[in-house]
């Protein structure tokens, strides 16, 4: 099990408050990542990423917001 499986899960858009937010995973993901962005419950963001960049994007609006409960990641 990886930690990025672990970040299934919709989320509340905080902008149009859909049901709708998926994560968004930056770096280099192993294949099952790469399964779950097919299917829509992932992003791929850009490979770097720094303590300003959004975790979370709206499938609905395309709001992207950061959340700071990362636990899970590391
Ligand atoms: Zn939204």
């Amino acid at each position: 099990m990886t930690p990025f499986l672990q970040t299934r899960g919709l989320r509340h858009c905080p902008a149009c408050g859909a049901r709708a937010g998926i994560r968004i995973i930056y770096g280099s993901p192993p294949m099952e990542v790469y399964f779950l962005h097919e299917r829509g419950e992932v992003v791929l963001g850009e490979c770097r990423r720094d303590k300003s960049s959004p975790n979370w994007h709206c499938k609905v609006c395309g709001h992207r917001w950061v959340e700071r409960a990362e636990r899970a990641m590391h």
